[in-house]
Parts: C-alpha cells; structure tokens; sequence
C-alpha cells in the first residue's frame, strides 16, 4: 500500500517537473482582476513550437490558434457573472505535448447607473400577433452571437464605429415606463442621422435584417468567439456573408427600431456575452 502510494507520489512528482520545465518556456499574460462587464485579453507565448491552446471560461470552450508563437483572445465578463474567483482552464499545445493550466481572473463588483425612459406602449409590450415574429429575430441574432470561428479575424489597434461620444454607457439599468428591462448591453454612440458607421475590425456579415426592437441591424463575426452589432442603422450597406475590412463603411446611423432619436447602439459580444466595447475603443 506504502509503495503504490509512493510510486504515485513519484509520477506525480515527475509530471509537475515536467510540466514547468515545460511551461518555463511559456509566458501566459490575463489580467488579475476585471470588473463585471469588463473585456480582457489573454495573450500566451512560447519560443517553442507552439500551435495553439484549448481554453474555458464560465462554461464556454474554445480553441485558440497560435501564429508565430503567440495565441491571443479576448474574454469577458458578462453582466450576470457572480463576482469573485473565476477560472481559466487551458491546454497548451506544444511540440506533441498537451500541457495544462489554470489563471484565477478575480471578478470585482461594479454599480452601474439608472434610466427612466417613457416609451410608445406599443413598443414596451408588442402585440401579441407578433410575438412569433420577433422570437424568430431573438433566435437568429443568438445563433450570430454563439459562432464561435477557428480563425482570428481582428487585430488591434480597433475602430470606433462612429466617432460621436457615448450618450448610453454599457450596463445602465433601465426601466420603460417604470417597468424594469434588461440592462443596457452595448453603447450608444451619438451622431446625426445618416453619418457613416464603420466596421469595429475585420471580419463576416454574418445576420442583417430590420428587426423590430432593434430596427435596420448588421452583425459582424469577427473570429475566436468576437461578434459585434451595430443597430438603428437608417441604411446597410454590406450583405450577408461579405467580409469587411476594419473601418469600413457597413451602414448609416439611423432611428430604425426602438429609439428616440437617431443614434449607433453598438454591440460586442464574447463566447456569447454582451461586454462593454468601450475600453477597447479609442
Ligand atoms: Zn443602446
């Protein structure tokens, strides 16, 4: 029994030596601490013939292709993540090696602000006669959030998608006519009607169409689980399935939808959780 015991002892031992030998080559970069709502990087280095990691992140898995020695992706947190402790668990690929490991990302908590809006009845509660219609849009612009491509479109320094300041953060807490709804999941950008919106970074059109609460609407896939949406666009001018450079012009600011006034609402999502764009915009 003693020896079993020991002689695991010893693998063990022998598989955590090897294990940072080999990970004394490898340089993994993520924040400590993020606040809720908040994107961040994870950038992993090696000097050795590194092809990629295998990740997961509050339940989400992705596999993240390394070029010239360097993986990078971004993450989030979302809204509704429980603050504290959160784990990274990943797999690195190198040589014909799987080497694992394991980043604690503390998640700190963050108050956002309160709006109270009075809105078009029609537009807080739809007839019901449309109902089906509109759990369709849901379900499309779901499966545009959850596409999570092989291959890194983006690459930073970003784009403002319109150059205008934010007249809505991220994460406000709004009530419509003293109802609570869902929490702000993107920024609103301010700018006239009409004034181009560019694309965040390259990628696919990969959903457009003119919903109901979100009016004249472009998503754009842009690699490694990074989805942005742009909405309330007056026009589109990009079609399904057309890859975009960053920067380019993918609509004009418009009032289409459930708005007040002409302004871009636009939208980042990560492994399929709204995030807040703006740190990562200029
Ligand atoms: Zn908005």
């Amino acid at each position: 029994m003693t020896k079993t015991r020991s002689l695991c002892f010893l693998i063990l031992a022998a598989a955590l030596f090897f294990s940072s030998a080999a990970l004394a080559h490898v340089e993994i970069d993520v924040p400590a601490a993020v606040d809720v709502g908040a994107p961040f990087f994870l950038k992993v280095r090696s000097t050795q013939d590194f092809s990629g990691l295998h990740l997961r992140w509050l339940d989400r898995q992705v596999r993240v292709p390394a070029i010239e020695g360097e993986a990078l992706i971004l993450l989030g947190a979302p809204l509704d993540i429980v603050p504290g402790m959160h784990r990274i668990v990943g797999e690195l690929e190198i040589l014909d090696r799987r080497i694992a490991f394991v980043k604690e990302v503390d998640v700190r908590p963050r108050s956002f602000p309160e709006q109270r809006l009075r809105v078009a009845r029609k537009m807080v509660t739809p007839d019901p006669s449309l109902m089906p219609h509109i759990e369709e849009e849901r379900r499309q612009v779901r499966a545009a959030l959850e596409r999570i491509s092989e291959q890194r479109h983006w690459g930073k320094p970003f784009t403002r998608p319109v150059a205008g300041s934010v007249s809505s953060p991220f994460g406000l807490r709004r009530f419509f006519n003293d109802e609570p709804r869902a929490p702000h999941r993107g920024v609103d950008l301010r700018g006239a009607e009409g004034t181009s919106v560019l694309a965040f970074s390259a990628g696919e059109v990969i959903l457009t169409g003119e919903h109901y609460f979100a009016g004249k609407s472009v998503y754009i896939d842009h690699g490694l689980g990074l989805v942005t949406q742009y909405i309330h666009l007056s026009e589109i001018n990009v079609t399904y399935g057309q890859m975009v450079s960053a920067g380019q012009v993918i609509g004009k600011i418009g009032a289409t939808g459930r708005v007040t006034g002409p302004h871009l609402h636009f939208g980042l999502s990560v492994l399929g959780m709204w995030v807040d764009p703006l740190p990562l915009m200029d």
